[in-house]
């Protein structure tokens, strides 16, 4: 049963020295209560209640780490059903497959897409994740050559040996060395000697069962003969049942806590239709319900960005804002002529908002005021960028020793301010400027300053 926060605190040494980069044990134990913090931050708990809150805290959905240094990626720890809840936490993991029974040029085509195809969204990076190489054609030597050449040529990829065959599975993991790819997978007929072969390398297994029943079956004999980082195949290779069995072990192991179902998903959209828009549809809907994996065909731009963005917008935590640091940003090499313009730190704001300066080649500085990550009309409103926190935010940045000119651009949703804000300016002119960022580039480019 999960501890309370009082609980957990009875058991740490009370120091409240900080080294858990967290002010006090009182604040400590409330964040490992909520599964925000692990317990091994605290370098002065016992080895007996670091085993005792660990059990008790642990996610109802293993975490599950695959790979290593640049290509290491975190799947499970999943907490809750709804992201409105609390929050989902770790990315569904986009995979493409590779197999030796397909051309070379294909496979380097893909491997070549995996690497290059990355996107930039509110400054975060996104890419696929993993790449499968399958054993096509039962061919050992094949099987860890291709496994060799994937490793060499996308350092970044996490990843996972597709085989039934342990033998070709054992060559190909050796090749692996400490890379740690995910051995997928132990079914009915290998079980025992897949399940040797993960422990002995220390890689993650995944588990296919042939329906629910005989997942619960498999999973349950692995956890018994102690293996802890599993990762679930149901079988299913259509969407409606891969949908239904996603929602049913989900639900099993958050609301019933049932431990054979207690681990991430992987799911294979590739194997569910020859339609790439079909398959992309199929991963997004898995996506949005739980799988910890998707596995597709191939990467292409326009299947691959949406699902990342669907990816970011799923995975964001809804109860803390994306926020940039509040400061001045200069875009375009800006001057001490150049305009200065002022907006909130909520991410999505700055990004636009940049991104319109920069697409005008207007050199600009623009003043970022932290809002709590609340948006220009939402931070007015909650009292976070009125006139006088503006004002105090603009004498203390230093923009006045980068420009000659008093002139600050606010946004035009803040036209009401204008006054006001010119009162605790007083030696500033308050402009205003458009209420869409859109239509920054122009507005820029007519802009003189006024003193
Ligand atoms: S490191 Fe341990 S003792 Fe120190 S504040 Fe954190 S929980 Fe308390």
């Amino acid at each position: 049963m999960a501890l309370t926060g009082i609980q957990i605190l009875k058991m740490l040494p009370k120091k409240n020295c900080g080294e858990c980069e967290i002010p006090t044990c009182l604040a400590f134990a409330m964040k490992v209560a909520a599964g925000q913090a692990a317990i091994d931050a605290c370098p002065y708990v016992s080895e007996e209640a670091k085993q005792t809150i660990g059990e008790a805290s642990a996610p109802p959905i293993r975490t599950v780490k695959l790979g290593s240094g640049d290509g290491a990626f975190t799947i499970g720890g999943e907490t809750c059903l709804f992201r409105h809840e609390k929050r989902f936490e770790h990315p569904t993991g986009i995979a493409v497959r590779v197999s030796t029974s397909e051309e070379q040029a294909a496979v380097d085509a893909r491997i070549k897409r995996f690497n290059d195809l990355e996107f930039e969204r509110v400054g975060v990076m996104m890419r696929a994740n993993l790449i499968a190489v399958k054993d096509g054609n039962g061919d050992g030597a094949a099987f860890a050559d291709l496994t060799r050449k994937v490793l060499e040529q996308a350092p970044r990829a996490s990843l996972i040996l597709m085989s039934d065959n342990v033998a070709n599975m054992k060559t190909a993991a050796a090749v692996c060395g400490d890379r740690k790819p995910l051995l997928y997978a132990a079914d009915d007929g290998n079980w025992q000697p897949m399940g040797e072969l993960a422990r002995e390398t220390g890689c993650p297994l995944a588990v296919k069962g042939k329906n629910l029943d005989n997942l619960v079956d498999l999973s349950g004999r692995l956890v018994e003969s102690g293996h802890k980082d599993l990762v679930l195949d149901t079988g299913a290779r259509t969407m409606r049942a891969a949908f239904e069995d996603s929602v049913v072990t989900r639900r099993a192991a958050i609301k019933e806590k049932f431990k054979p179902f207690g681990f991430p998903t992987i799911t294979f959209p590739c194997e569910m239709t020859d339609d790439g828009m079909m398959e992309a549809m199929i991963a997004s809907v898995l996506m949005a319900k739980y799988a910890g994996i998707v596995v597709l065909s191939d990467i292409q731009g326009e299947i691959l960005f949406p699902l990342l963005l669907e990816q970011l917008n799923i995975f964001t935590d809804p109860q803390r804002p994306m926020v940039v640091a509040e400061d001045i940003y200069p875009i375009s090499g800006p001057g001490e002529d150049s305009p200065v313009l002022i907006t909130c730190n909520f991410s999505l704001t700055y990004f636009i908002v940049s991104g319109e300066i920069e697409g005008s080649k207007v050199p600009s500085w623009l003043l970022i005021k932290d809002t709590e990550g609340l948006s220009v009309l939402t931070a007015w409103a909650a009292g976070k960028f009125g006139a006088d926190l503006i004002a105090q935010f603009v004498n203390k940045s230093g923009i006045t020793d980068k420009v000659r000119h008093r002139e600050l651009i606010i946004p035009g949703y803040l036209a009401t301010i204008k006054g006001e804000l010119e009162e605790e300016l007083s030696e500033w002119t308050i402009t205003i400027g458009p209420r869409e960022a859109g239509h920054l580039p122009a507005f820029l480019k007519e802009w003189k300053p006024a003193k």
